[in-house]
């Protein structure tokens, strides 16, 4: 959730600046701007909308100018516009700041500094953040020599001061106009790394930004900050003491990030999946024996074993793929396990017995809302695992141990391949749990044969796109939808209405198919279109049962149905859709039926003329509460 980035070295920096915010334009898109350092004033430039418009007013690059910062904003504080857009200035015009977090008590500093004779433009949290800089520099420049200590300047020590009295979360690149070759970089709670390239930095919010021009990082931890001159950088805590860092190798290349001939990224990230989940379980099914190894939770397993309850949180889709697992321990494993909205966790006070442990699903693993529910469970005591995809993210770290997906990066901020590769990644996990507690060997052999054949089975999915997109194209005009599933498939009806939601932003609803009678039935009229998921398993007939609900009330069925399956057609007008998808144990159906949900989503929102891969009021990566 926006993307920062500043760059200093030798080159002109403009260019970097509006090249790396491009790279972050998924984490944000409502407004963009950069500062330029030279000659002892900060420039700013910066605008509503996009770093396209952020171009259009930007002069030629001055070879000089070799020191900058630069953001793509998704506010939260402030509405979207040029006066809100960042870096902002503090009120003498010697500090910028460019930040990505939420400064919960912006609103008593903000009446302290006002009493103390600062002034504001904008409506945002950041701009108290660089008007306390500003404050403690000129306070700082009155007693110089009373407050400095051994290893620090004024500008540093003034961030320092400033950072200690923020509530709230920040990933922070600062500068000041007396100190043209200083940039300051500081971390809680929003993600920040420095890339190390040959006499140049790049300070960004994520690795997209810095992989162009180096793959050697370093990555702050929360209450960390780092100062970067042509000389060095210097890692310490925002307390002054210094700490050192372990360089780390950014592991993912730049055609991994670029479209590959694709029109969107969600599109490409869509098609890509049947690599992904094949590298997510790479390495991590034997073929010859059957068996499952995780390694980053080996040690864990004699207590998952054990483990009388699991609590499996997230949020948004990953949230759906907990439910997903919810399913797959109960049903493989039989160990109670429950889905909770990571945003809510905390909040709730919730119940963490001795022998409870708590898997946290994200994609990025910086969402915020899941990093704080990995916290309360840890303080109270429970084991937490993470599923993540984001090697070395907060998550990730912040977790006793977990496994990667190992998807590659997914820029699209509507999640497709990140779902997919965690449903594995749980459904690896519960049948190996299974195995040792409930399923016999026979059964857990199959299953493990089975779902290294799933990417094979998904490519054969995708070979429907185009048949979909005429689904989508015949239900254009339609701006209210329902998805229905059943048991394992009931997550996915879920993810279905989501992503045509998020995308394309027609109204969904995903349900248990069964619940439709309780209520949303009365929103089905004639043509609405109602997306079944009835694949072959033990509650199919169920689900014919409601497609007929459906169809006796004039809407339009669309159903995802097992290949071969001869009674369906028996059930669907001429003017339902079939797609299908291969056979497979319901164990492993979501994995493929939530693909052709996502296509449909896709071509739907393509369709209506809306940019997939930057919707509307969305962001990548969602690190504020
Ligand atoms: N809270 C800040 C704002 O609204 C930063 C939001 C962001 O992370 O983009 O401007």
């Amino acid at each position: 959730m926006c993307g920062i980035v500043a760059y200093l070295g030798k080159k002109a920096a403009q260019p970097i600046l509006i090249e790396g915010l491009k790279r972050l334009e998924y984490r944000g898109y409502d407004s963009a701007g950069i500062a330029l350092l030279g000659g002892g004033a900060i420039r700013i430039k910066k605008t509503g909308g996009r770093i396209a418009s952020l171009e259009q007013i930007l002069d030629e690059a001055d070879p000089a100018e070799t020191f900058g910062i630069g953001h793509t904003r998704w506010a939260t504080h402030g509405r979207p516009n040029t006066v809100n857009a960042h870096p902002h200035a503090d009120y003498t015009g010697k500090i910028a700041v460019v930040h990505n977090g939420i400064i919960e008590n912006y609103g008593t500093l903000k009446t302290w500094l006002a009493n103390e004779g600062a002034t504001f433009t904008s409506e945002t949290d950041t701009e108290i953040i660089a008007a306390l800089i500003g404050y403690f520099y000129a306070k700082c420049a009155e007693d110089e020599a009373g407050i400095l200590h051994g290893n620090q300047n004024k500008f540093e020590w003034s961030v320092q001061r400033a950072l200690r009295e923020l509530h709230g979360t920040f990933g922070l690149a600062i500068v000041c106009s007396d100190f043209p070759d200083l940039l300051i970089g500081a971390k809680k709670g929003s993600p920040l790394l420095l890339g190390l390239g040959e006499n140049e930095y790049i300070l960004a919010s994520d690795a997209a930004a810095i992989v162009e021009h180096t793959t050697q990082a370093i990555y702050l931890a929360d209450n960390e900050m780092v100062t970067i001159s042509p000389e060095g950088f210097h890692t310490k805590t925002i307390d002054n003491i210094t700490v050192t860092k372990d360089l780390q190798q950014i592991e993912f290349s730049l055609e991994q990030i670029e479209l590959g001939g694709f029109s969107h990224h969600m599109l490409k990230e869509i098609f890509e999946q049947p690599r992904a989940l094949a590298t997510c379980m790479g390495g991590r099914i034997d073929p010859q024996n059957h068996r499952i190894k995780l390694g980053g939770i080996a040690s864990y397993l004699r207590e998952l074993t054990r483990t009388k309850r699991l609590i499996l949180t997230g949020c948004g889709t990953a949230f759906h793929a907990a439910l997903v697992g919810e399913f797959l321990f109960e049903q493989l494993a039989r160990i109670p396990a429950e889905t909770e909205y990571a945003s809510e966790f905390r909040y709730r006070n919730p119940i963490i017995e001795d022998g409870t442990v708590v898997i946290a699903i994200s994609q990025s693993g910086e969402t915020l809302d899941t990093l704080a529910a990995v916290e309360e469970a840890k303080e109270r005591g429970a084991t937490v695992l993470g599923v993540v995809n984001v090697v070395g993210s907060a998550i990730a770290r912040a977790t006793d141990a977990g496994v990667y997906l190992h998807a590659g990066p997914e820029v699209g901020v509507a999640s497709t391949k990140a779902f997919t590769a965690q449903v594995t990644v749980l459904t690896m996990l519960a049948i190996e749990l299974g195995r040792r507690k409930h399923i016999s060997s026979d059964q857990a052999d199959g299953l493990t044969d089975e779902l290294a054949c799933v990417p094979e089975k998904v490519d054969v999915i995708l070979e429907q796109s185009e048949r979909i997109r005429n689904i989508a194209a015949s239900n254009i005009d339609r701006d209210n939808w329902l998805f229905l599933g059943r048991g394992f498939n009931y997550p996915v009806a879920l993810e279905g209405a989501l992503k045509l939601k998020e995308i394309s932003y027609i109204h969904a609803e995903g349900l248990p198919a069964a619940e439709m009678k309780h209520g949303p039935i009365a929103l089905i009229v004639d043509g609405m279109p109602a997306v079944f998921i009835a694949t072959a398993g033990p509650q199919y007939d169920k689900i014919l049962g409601n497609i007929a609900e459906v169809r006796a009330r004039g809407g339009t069925i669309i159903v995802v149905a097992t290949e071969g399956d001869e009674n369906i057609a028996s059930v669907l007008g001429p003017t339902d859709h079939l797609i299908t998808i291969p056979e497979a144990p319901e164990h492993l159906q979501p994995i493929l039926t939530v693909v052709p949900l996502q296509l449909l989503a896709y071509h739907a929102a393509v369709l209506r003329g809306h940019d997939v891969d930057k919707p509307r009021n969305l962001a990548k990566s969602v690190t504020v509460e």
